[in-house]
């Protein structure tokens, strides 16, 4: 045989050693998942992880082998553990199907879970709909999006001269077209940033609770997450030592979601300063997932883009601010170069998003009148009050939140199981989302500020139930 037969012949039994290994690994892991799930810990355990991977860095030294490739290897070892102990982790999305089941065999829920608005977009996207047929919108289009409405997303709200009626001090400095990129949806948004922007071993920072699709995306695509935990204590805010001391040279991005869903937080402008200039220092991107920017009230909110940072990456939508959840439509604001990478996969999963879609957006944006899109701001923003004077009547706990249309909060009892509570809650009409849909957070669930006659049974029910169950 010659020699680089021989090689080739080691080098295939090796790697189907190591599938082997692997198998057990994750046999193994699973293993340590059920065991897990029974004594309610959580998934992931930070601290084990460094330790092993301390013991990889030294081994590498010993045997001479480069550590950042074991070290993205690794981050593949670890993220399968993940996946293979995250199954049957209970989110808003997994009660809301299962809600929707209970409603098909005809009994009554009243949805406190679901993060929609249950008002009817303006009726401008109404005329636009009747009117896009006609225009003749509804061919193939450009992956990015369609000029017209790429254009106005620029020119909205970022425009820098003061005299224009879009100037808005809350965002950042004019963008063109060439920033952004029409997407279905903010969903798709985040997906595409996190795959096309990242490598597989690379990793990510989530801010905890957070929204599960960061974590879910970078999971999907081989990127490990690291999450910082927040706390009710703390105000749910970050300290910018946490993220410091959780950046490593694998560190690639850093995700924020402000106002955040599920606690509506609204971080305080310095700390969120000191977040920015922490990023630019390691040169991070940040994905800022701002698709609440419109619900809010009373607060010094500002978007990520003011600071003109060239590896942010801001989503937005029209689900909410439009109440166009079911449009599917979402954009993307980011540097060409960024937008380019990500307009790729987009063409290539999707071709483009729908075009009559696109001109309803264009006349969304455009032709609604401000006074309408303030009248959704004011009616959610009421419900939160409403929400937050009863759970403060029946005793929740909670920080009150500067925005969104959530409220994120946990009883007085010691070591309360939300999740049980949800299932039990649920039998008697109501869906809430427990906590450890957003992170290790077991005692928490997050109630939507939904219309205020449902609210009111809905947490009439709930301040039942949790008085029964405890
Ligand atoms: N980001 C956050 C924080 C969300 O809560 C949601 C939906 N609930 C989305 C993004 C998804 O938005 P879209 O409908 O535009 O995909």
């Amino acid at each position: 045989m010659s020699d680089i037969e021989e090689h080739r012949k080691k080098i295939e039994e090796i790697t189907l050693e190591m599938i082997k290994l692997l198998k057990t690994r994750t046999d193994i892991a699973k293993q340590i998942g059920d065991a897990k799930a029974n004594l309610g810990m959580t998934v992931t355990d930070e601290e084990r992880e460094d330790a092993l991977r301390t013991q990889v860095a030294k081994l590498c030294k010993e045997i001479d082998l480069d550590q950042s490739t074991a070290s993205k290897f690794l981050n593949l070892l670890l993220n399968e553990s993940v996946k293979v102990q995250s199954d049957g982790k209970q989110t808003h999305l997994s009660v809301f199907l299962k809600a929707k089941a209970l409603e098909e065999e005809g009994k009554k829920i009243i949805h406190l879970e679901v993060g929609e608005p249950d008002f009817k977009p303006p009726e401008e996207v109404k005329t636009a709909l009747a009117e896009v047929y006609d225009k003749g919108y509804g061919k193939y289009g450009p992956a990015k999006g369609i000029t017209e409405l790429r254009e106005a997303l620029a020119d909205w709200g970022t425009a820098s001269d003061k005299e224009s009626p879009n100037y808005d001090t809350s965002r950042g400095s004019a963008t063109i077209k060439e920033n952004i990129m029409v997407c279905p949806g903010a969903r798709f948004a985040v997906y595409l940033a996190i795959t096309t922007l990242l490598n597989p071993g690379d990793e990510i920072i989530a801010i905890e609770p957070a929204w599960p699709a960061y974590k879910d995306c970078a999971l999907n695509a081989g990127i490990k997450v690291r999450t910082i935990k927040t706390t009710l204590e703390t105000e749910w805010e970050p300290s910018v030592d946490q993220i410091k001391n959780t950046i490593n040279e694998n560190t690639k991005m850093i995700v924020l979601n402000y106002p955040n869903n599920p606690t509506g937080k609204i971080l305080p402008r310095k700390l969120l300063d000191s977040i920015v200039q922490t990023a630019k220092e390691h040169d991070l991107y940040i994905l800022s997932d701002e698709i609440y920017e419109e619900y809010f009230s009373n607060y010094d909110w500002c978007s990520v883009s003011i600071y003109g940072y060239e590896k942010s990456i801001i989503t937005m939508s029209f689900s909410k601010s439009y109440a166009m959840t079911g449009y599917r439509i979402g954009y993307a604001i980011a540097e060409p170069s960024i937008i380019d990478k990500m307009s790729k996969l987009q063409a290539l999963s999707l071709t483009n998003v729908s075009e009559p879609i696109q001109y309803v957006a264009l006349q969304a944006l455009t032709q609604t009148r401000p006074s309408e899109k303030q009248k959704f701001a004011d009616i959610v923003n009421s419900r939160l009050k409403a929400l937050v004077k009863i759970a403060k009547d029946i005793g929740l706990e909670f920080v009150e939140p500067d925005g969104a249309m959530y409220l994120f909060a946990k009883t007085k009892y010691k070591d309360f199981d939300a999740t049980k509570f949800s299932e039990k809650l649920l039998e008697y009409g109501v869906a809430i989302a427990p906590g450890e849909g957003f992170g290790d957070y077991k005692e928490f669930f997050r109630i939507t500020a939904t219309d205020e006659t449902k609210l009111k049974e809905g947490m009439t029910i709930l301040d039942t139930v949790l008085k029964e169950t405890v």
